[in-house]
């Protein structure tokens, strides 16, 4: 890394003073206990993560702000203060223990990000109930397995959802017993062996005990974004909820005032723990938007909502940069004081883009469902080295492991080594198995660490700096080539939009590199820019790592949380079964 594109911060970068100023401090003087012990708790000393999201507030004085601003084509926009939120979500509790559903028990949102998602979630926690909330894009299969997989009791969801992917296998899901209806047009819905929402919610009461779970009672299952496998079903615990609230202060650096605004759908994992739970800890207006992206619509919510700190994904990026510069030259955002993305590598194109674009760099931060919240960040008062996903937050030890011939693993203290990366055990969102999949659940661990999956390597500053999935990794002539590093180098090429690299099987190296490649706005695919491509990759890459092979892809297939599916790439490329494609994005 060339230590010349580090982007140096300053006092002037920063409009307030960053709640992570002493990186070094915080992290030798951090305990999870403390950290806890910043959470109210319940009365008998229990933990609820709905309780401390919106109780707390609705009892005092930011019972009148908004918590959420929902945001529709064609309707007003609907401010949900902290108070009614409660309000309703008492009703959904309510709702919930007069059908006798109880602690434990699993409850499924299949929605869009419409109010009664974000009530039915916070709902369902306050009853002690487990909740799923689903990808509202998700065909037939993928919700009937998934409902199947957790034993669902419950599903809330809309009736032209219920309609189109539901009825047809609601035979299919034997656990399934109450399916309440949103009606989409507001009215009321009458469809047989369903319940309307909207009249269970008028009669039950806006008053109830939030149920007393512990902080290893079950809180929500979220399933993995499936860019490699088929999704694993990730538990999650009530204690969870000192993580979002560290990690909202830390990584997300959110203040008081702030607008916030996180592009995540709560059907993966980022848009549960930091759409929904870690602003409201901390009392932030947050904007939700139930359309899908668009670039004018995106660059339009951030200035007229005067969003300070953004949360979005490396593929929203990717988008906005391929829809070209003259939309945002119509646009100001003054307010905007710092963005950060999660998800997928960020290729250092993207976060100088952001500093271009947006007058602010975009800060990578990195974990996954199974940790149910931030690991490695990149913050506002850090340095950033593009291309870095940051360092550890306070509170998480994080190694770079090589793994032995005999099966053991060892950290590697050297830096700038390539390894699995893996965490300590101890904080308190590290899942807690993988629903009926303790075998595989058991196999991340080694002694005290979790193992990620992620190949990484941590520089001498302690960034580290993400390789590939170990499922992605190319092994081309005695070379370990992460995916990553080639996406990287071709999207600084100005024609490509996305990149997504994979190894072809080759009788002589093992397997040769080859890159999907989609193009930016204005260019249009030739033999001649395909050359010019491989001819980049070469001076950029070196012979041994760049691409042998380049194809062009109107876009390239993705998962619904954004991620490039580079296994499908390969299974296509090589004529293989296309495995599970539930998440494909327009799949399903
Ligand atoms: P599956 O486990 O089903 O294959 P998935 O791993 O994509 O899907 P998630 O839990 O949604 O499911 O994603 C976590 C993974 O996303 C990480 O393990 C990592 O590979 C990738 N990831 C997330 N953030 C970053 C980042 N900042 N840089 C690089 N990779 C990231
Ligand atoms: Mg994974």
């Amino acid at each position: 890394m060339d230590s010349s594109s580090v982007i140096r911060k300053t006092a002037a970068d920063l409009r307030l003073s960053p709640n992570l100023a002493d990186y070094a401090g915080e992290r030798r003087a951090f305990a999870w206990d403390r950290a806890r012990a910043e959470l109210i708790g319940l009365p008998g000393g229990g933990l609820n993560i709905a309780h401390e999201a919106v109780e707390r507030h609705a009892n005092g004085p930011l019972r009148d702000k908004t918590a959420f601003r929902f945001l529709a084509r064609g309707i007003p926009a609907r401010d949900v203060s902290f108070g009614e939120l409660s309000r309703l979500a008492s009703r959904f509790a309510n709702v919930l223990r007069q059908l006798g559903i109880g602690k434990g028990e699993r409850v499924f949102v299949l929605a869009g990000r419409i109010p009664e998602l974000y009530i039915a979630v916070l709902g369902s926690l306050k009853n002690g109930s487990v909740v799923s909330p689903l990808f509202s894009a998700f065909g037939p299969e993928p919700v009937a397995t998934r409902v199947n997989l957790g034993a669902g009791r419950v599903l809330v969801t809309t009736d032209r959802l219920y309609e189109r992917k539901v009825a047809s296998l609601r035979d299919k899901m034997p656990t399934l017993e109450h399916v309440l209806l949103v009606a989409e047009d507001g009215g009321s819905t009458n469809i047989p062996g369903t319940l309307d929402l909207a009249a269970l919610m008028a009669e039950a009461s806006e008053v109830c005990e939030v149920e007393p779970t512990g902080a290893e009672d079950m809180s929500l299952l979220h399933f993995t974004s499936g860019t490699t496998g088929t999704p694993k079903g990730a538990v999650h615990v009530h204690g969870a909820v000192v993580t979002h609230y560290a990690t909202g202060r830390y990584a997300l650096d959110l203040h008081a005032d702030d607008i916030y605004w996180c592009t995540a759908d709560p059907g993966w994992v980022t848009g549960t723990s930091y759409g929904i739970i870690a602003p409201l800890l901390h009392g932030v207006t947050s904007i939700i938007d139930r359309e899908e992206f668009d670039a004018e619509r995106w660059y339009g919510i951030l200035q007229d909502e005067a969003v300070t700190v953004w949360y979005t994904a490396p593929t929203a990026i990717r988008m906005l940069m391929k829809a070209g510069a003259e939309i945002p030259r119509k646009y100001r955002f003054p307010s905007l004081r710092f963005i950060a993305s999660v998800g997928e590598p960020l290729n250092p194109e993207a976060v100088r883009w952001g500093r271009d674009v947006l007058g602010l760099p975009i800060h990578d931060n990195w974990w996954q469902t199974e940790t149910g919240g931030i690991m490695i960040a990149n913050t506002p008062a850090f340095d950033i080295k593009p291309g870095s996903m940051g360092r550890p937050l306070p509170g998480i030890d994080a190694a770079i492991m090589r793994h032995r011939e005999d099966g053991t693993v060892t950290v590697i203290d050297e830096p700038d080594v390539e390894g699995e990366l893996a965490l300590k055990r101890g904080w308190p969102s590290m899942f807690r198995g993988y629903l009926n999949n303790e075998e595989r659940y058991r196999k991340c661990f080694a002694g005290e660490w979790y193992l990620t999956g992620d190949l990484a390597k941590r520089d001498a500053d302690g960034y580290f700096w993400f390789i590939g999935r170990t499922d992605d990794v190319i092994k081309s002539a005695g070379h370990l080539i992460g995916p990553f590093e080639v996406e990287s180098a071709l999207m600084e090429h100005p024609a490509v939009a996305e990149a997504g690299v994979i190894g072809k099987p080759d009788p002589v190296v093992g397997e040769v590199v080859k890159a999907f490649v989609s193009l930016k706005q204005g260019f249009v695919e030739s033999e001649a820019l395909r050359m010019e491509l491989l001819g980049h990759a070469r001076k950029r890459l070196g012979a041994a790592v760049a691409p042998k092979e380049i194809a062009f892809l109107p876009s390239l297939p993705r998962t619904r949380s954004g991620k490039i599916m580079r296994r499908l790439l390969k299974a296509r490329e090589l004529g293989l079964p296309e495995g599970d494609l539930s998440t494909l994005e327009g799949g399903g």
